[in-house]
């Protein structure tokens, strides 16, 4: 006999410590084991359907136990799972970085692996401070930041996010950064185009970067949405805008596209709709199509070169994980490359995203919806106490859990963001099923609002 949900959960929560949860409210809130996933699908142990509206953390692309990326992990593991990055190299590794360099925006012509997505924001920060310092720049030791913006939990990517509720607690031990009003376009004034509001908030960039340039290695941006801060979206001029200003002021651009990258915004890097190229780009979630965990940092010819010498001068990029280009990882992430080249994903993404909106404008009509919103497959629905204001709902009401329980006795994994209720999901997504998405995630509103 399989074992049920019960039991399965009652020896989880003796022992584990789960990501992200306060453990206390598991007790009423059920913890799902989940024993296969197919598709958009996840089953758990009593044989109860979850369709995966999020994308197991954003992290899934082509749906669980995808045909092709099986096979291709299959054959690996029987050939080499595993060897040290330091040394030695191996196929996929050197596959996987030329096909990385051919598909990232111009100029991005070195791959440094790492793995996990906060790691790589780790290592674009230390490399930044380390180019400046290889060539003769110690004094910039800082880095600008977006207000509202998420780069992951280790320390020095706590340090350079601004979501308070991850980062309140941490702030003694956590470098300072400084920090430019995000172009956010919830916040724009009524009638305001979000170009016109992106272009505003990029006056406060540019005075930062005027007045701190000479002690400023680079400006770290989520390019169009930031995602884990409620899914709030901007337009693409602001990141031209940031690209000229950190060329005139000497500055680096790192581009977070952990979240945003592989066809998430409409195109295959968010960076792509600008016309821009950063000098860094991180990547991770999305580039093993939500098999393993991998992470890289795409950088320019001209900073691998300001590391680039005799061993004794000490300018080498002295920084590793122990898993760094795992083989299996990044076979993966060319399997999930090959369905990108051989299917035309972004064109059918524009069909799906378009469903997705039609299936669910009719909430911002909604008395208690402030906005919907909506940048290619990410569709995000942000819940008011007052439509007229935009006075959230206070925080303690939890109201996006509510959407979170109805969703899960209705067949559908939603995992509202506070009050943001959002779609991000696997790109295979049939019409139907985002009926029942959008269904399911309507009446959860419905529900969770209808009390004062
Ligand atoms: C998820 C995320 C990270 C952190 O990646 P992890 O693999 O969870 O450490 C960093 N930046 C952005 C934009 C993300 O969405």
């Amino acid at each position: 006999m399989p074992p049920t949900n019960q039991e399965l959960l009652q020896r989880d929560l003796a022992t584990l410590w789960h990501p992200c949860t306060q453990m206390k409210d598991h007790e009423w809130l059920p913890l799902i084991p989940i024993r296969r996933g197919e598709g958009v699908w996840l089953e758990d142990f009593d044989g109860n359907r979850y369709l995966d509206a999020i994308s197991s953390w954003w992290v899934n692309l082509f749906g669980h136990a995808n045909p092709r990326i099986n096979q291709a992990v299959k054959e690996q593991l029987d050939r080499l799972e595993h060897v040290l990055l330091a040394g030695f190299s191996h196929q996929p590794a050197i596959e996987l970085a030329e096909r990385l360099v051919r598909l990232t925006p111009e100029g991005l012509d070195r791959c440094f692996y790492v793995d996990n997505g906060s790691s790589a924001v780790e290592a674009s920060l230390k490399m930044s401070y380390h180019y400046w310092r290889n060539t003769g720049h110690p004094r910039k030791t800082k880095f600008i930041t977006l207000s509202n913006s998420y780069h992951g939990e280790t320390l020095g990517a706590l340090a350079v996010g601004d979501v308070a509720l991850y980062k309140e607690t941490y702030r003694p031990l956590l470098m300072q950064a400084i920090t430019a009003p995000s172009p956010d376009c919830y916040l724009r004034e009524a009638g305001e185009s979000w170009e016109a509001h992106s272009r505003r908030r990029f006056e406060d960039m540019e005075r930062l970067l005027e007045n701190h340039a000479e002690e400023v290695c680079a400006v770290i941006v989520e390019p169009l949405v930031q995602c884990a801060g409620y899914m709030r979206m901007y337009h693409p001029v602001y990141l031209s805008l940031l690209r000229k200003a950190c060329d005139r002021h000497g500055v680096h651009l790192i581009a977070d596209e952990i979240a945003v990258g592989f066809g998430r915004t409409g195109t295959l890097f968010a960076c792509e709709q600008a016309a821009i190229s950063p000098d860094f780009m991180c990547l991770s979630k999305g580039l093993t199509g939500g098999y393993l965990p991998l992470s890289a940092v795409m950088t320019r010819e001209t900073i691998y070169q300001a590391f680039y010498d005799d061993y004794q001068n000490l300018t080498a990029f002295l920084h590793s994980h122990s898993y760094t280009g795992n083989p299996l990882a990044c076979r993966a992430a060319l399997a999930s490359l090959d369905i990108f080249a051989h299917e035309p994903i972004l064109e059918n993404n524009r069909t799906t995203a378009a469903h997705m909106g039609q299936a669910v404008a009719h909430m911002a009509d909604h008395p208690h919806v402030g906005e919907v919103r909506q940048t290619g497959m990410i569709l995000a629905i942000e819940l008011v106490q007052d439509k007229a204001s935009k006075t959230p709902y206070p925080w303690q009401q939890r109201r996006g859990l509510r959407v979170y329980q109805y969703g899960l006795q209705n067949q559908v994994l939603l995992r509202p963001l506070g009050n943001v209720v959002y779609f991000m999901p696997p790109y295979i997504i049939t019409p139907e099923e985002i009926e029942l998405m959008a269904r399911v995630a309507c009446e959860g509103i419905e529900q969770a609002c209808s009390t004062p």
